[in-house]
């Protein structure tokens, strides 16, 4: 079920194409849960998506429906990214957009993990 004021999930979207191999990604892991590829656009020296395996439309649909064990896993996954890219010293960033006014443009929950330069402030 959708959350209240989010659009109902759309399978076609582009990140669903990715999980469903119909559209190529540059793929740097992927488990049960999660899948992480490079931006197609990035926005720093490394600029990669992670995307949970279920459909889900942001932040809020992920985090009010899914299963424990699906947030859970995705969070890991998360983690074990900026891990095996040695990333935790000298550090990253992880953002969500979520909704209109966030600009979040792929109607798929997906966190963007920003590293490779001192990222600077960003307050919005
Ligand atoms: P949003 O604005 O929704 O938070 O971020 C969507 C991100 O997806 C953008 O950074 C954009 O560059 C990236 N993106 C859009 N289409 C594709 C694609 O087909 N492949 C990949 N790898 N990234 C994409």
């Amino acid at each position: 079920m959708p959350v209240s004021g989010l659009p109902p999930y759309d399978p076609q979207n582009i990140f669903a194409r990715i999980l469903r191999g119909e559209l190529p990604c540059k793929r740097v892991h992927e488990d049960e849960f999660a899948l992480a590829f490079h931006d197609i656009a990035p926005q720093a020296p490394l600029h990669v998506l992670v995307i949970p395996k279920g459909a889900y439309v942001s932040a809020a649909d992920f985090h009010a429906t899914a299963p424990e064990a699906e947030i859970a896993g995705f969070w890991r996954a998360v983690a074990k990214v900026a891990k095996d890219l040695k990333l935790e010293e000298p550090g990253y960033r992880l953002l969500a957009n979520v909704g209109h006014d966030a600009g979040q443009e792929v109607p798929h929950f997906h966190v963007h993990l920003f590293a490779g330069k001192p990222l600077g402030r960003m307050l919005g």
